[in-house]
């Protein structure tokens, strides 16, 4: 028997629960987005082990390799995720179930230049002298953002004092788990190859393991036959840029002949005259340019209104072109830019909490439930202190927002009001998004281990 569960974005995480409750004893958070095979069926199991690398692990508690937490280690106690994390339901008519998740082997991004560069300035953090007087530097928000400034603060010697407004860490990577031992998360998240210091961060963190390669693809919906996808796919025989190029090429379902060659030829400067070109674009939609080539609409609708939303949770008509060029020009640099990995569990605790573990090992503090609530000056216009919500204060030598422009426009002194570089954040306008989690009382058909594009008009 083979189980799948995926992530679909916009649609949801699909996760067969209720199925799986109805035959397996298992807790089923613990798996996120991977692959289940029943051993014990054991069909099809050779090829899939000759075809892939895999691993392995088994619920019989004698092969738990992966660590997942009981609900509240993350969030207010900031605890490390315990060892015996996986739990079995008690039900005497059901054999053991033993588990293997797929992995693709992990591609080869360190020798890229982006990653090596990446690489590079993040040492010079660690290998920079040690300062007389490590700063005090308090940050706003324990998002990825809040947390890496801290980590790389605390690697440069000084003293972050991270301040998260909520009982959990992550921001939009934040997850909570229901009292069925369920996680939620703030929707699915792909690591992709073309992330030089994301996937650094990863590696220097000696995490690279959490992250589950998938197949080369992009996978869409197909909105003339629902329930069937399409693909294109990434020879992995082929550099950069003829694997993207030879992936659109041989998809004949969303793209016609003709429509291929006009998408190509339009990509042709980018690919050639790189990231300025893709800066020039920044004035026009994603929809104008698509029309600019010469490309129909259908297109637009079908395929990059998935990437829009993607994105940028906008549609092609509002969104610059620039994102969706910087986006496809790095997949189309560098060889492994598009492949994508799913986080190994939750990220608060598989991702956040290494980083927690990290910053507070060497000095650094991380505080939740502690939302800014003001921004206090001193009588130069420089900033005196951090309000807190239960009305304390903390001071530092440098202050850090990493929250949400909409929360710091909120937050914004009068003083600084007139400030011309604080004008600018008029312009910056956040997308309200929201997340839906579907639990499945079946198998699905035509089910992928993958993320799967799809797109809603309205
Ligand atoms: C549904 C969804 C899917 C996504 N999928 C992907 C993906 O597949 N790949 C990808 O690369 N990116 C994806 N993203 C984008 C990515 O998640 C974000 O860009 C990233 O997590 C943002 O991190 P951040 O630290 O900048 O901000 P946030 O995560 O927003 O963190 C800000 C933090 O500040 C805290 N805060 C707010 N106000 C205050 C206050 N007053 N005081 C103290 N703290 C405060 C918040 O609680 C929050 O924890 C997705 C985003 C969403 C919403």
């Amino acid at each position: 028997m083979y189980l799948e569960f995926q992530g679909c974005k916009f649609g949801a995480r699909c996760i067969h629960k209720h199925f799986f409750e109805e035959i397996l004893s298992f807790e089923m958070s613990q798996f996120g987005h991977v692959s289940a095979v029943n051993l014990r069926g054991q069909s099809n199991l050779n090829n899939l082990w000759s075809s892939q690398s895999w691993r392995c692990y088994c619920l019989d508690g004698k092969m738990n390799t992966l660590s997942f937490a009981s609900s509240d280690a993350m969030g207010r106690k900031l605890k490390s995720p315990s060892a015996n994390a996986f739990m079995t339901r008690s039900r005497k008519d059901v054999p053991p179930l033993k588990v293997v998740c797929i992995d693709y082997p992990r591609p080869e991004i360190e020798s890229t230049v982006n990653y090596l560069e990446a690489s590079y300035l993040s040492s010079t953090f660690r290998n920079s002298p040690r300062p007389n007087k490590p700063l005090k530097i308090v940050i706003a928000g324990a998002g990825l953002a809040g947390l890496s400034t801290a980590k790389y603060l605390v690697d440069a010697g000084h003293k972050p004092i991270l301040l998260e407004g909520r009982d959990v860490l992550g921001g939009k990577v934040a997850a909570w788990k229901d009292d069925d031992g369920d996680w939620y998360e703030t929707g699915l998240h792909i690591f992709f190859g073309a992330y030089p210091n994301v996937q650094n961060l990863f590696g220097e963190l000696g995490i690279n393991d959490r992250l589950q390669w998938k197949e080369h693809s992009m996978i869409f919906a197909m909105p003339s036959k629902p329930g069937e996808f399409s693909r294109f796919d990434f020879p992995g025989v082929l550099p950069a840029p003829l694997n993207g190029i030879w992936a659109i090429l041989m998809n004949s379902e969303m793209l016609t002949w003709p429509e291929k060659v006009k998408f190509a030829v339009g990509l042709l400067p980018a690919i050639i005259g790189g990231q300025s070109y893709v800066e020039a674009q920044d004035g026009i939609t994603v929809k104008d340019w698509m029309r600019k080539q010469g490309i129909p609409d259908r297109v637009t609708d079908e395929v990059f209104i998935a990437m829009s939303k993607a994105l940028n949770f906008i549609n092609p008509d509002e969104l610059s072109m620039q994102c969706i060029l910087i986006a496809l020009n790095r997949f189309l640099q560098e060889k492994h830019g598009s492949k994508m990995a799913f986080l190994d569990g939750n990220p608060p605790e598989r991702l956040c909490m290494p980083i927690v573990d990290h910053v507070t090992s060497q000095g650094g503090e991380v505080r939740l439930n502690s939302r800014i609530q003001k921004i206090e000056l001193n009588k130069d216009g420089s900033v005196k202190n951090f309000v807190l919500n239960n009305g304390s204060t903390v001071e530092g030598d440098v202050y850090v927002f990493a929250t949400p422009v909409d929360i710091l426009k909120l937050l914004l002194p009068e003083d600084w009001k007139e400030i011309q570089y604080f004008q600018k954040l008029d312009k910056l306008v956040g997308v309200p998004v929201i997340n839906i989690h579907i639990w499945f009382d079946r198998k699905l058909k035509n089910t992928y281990d993958h993320l799967l594009f799809s797109r809603l008009y309205s």
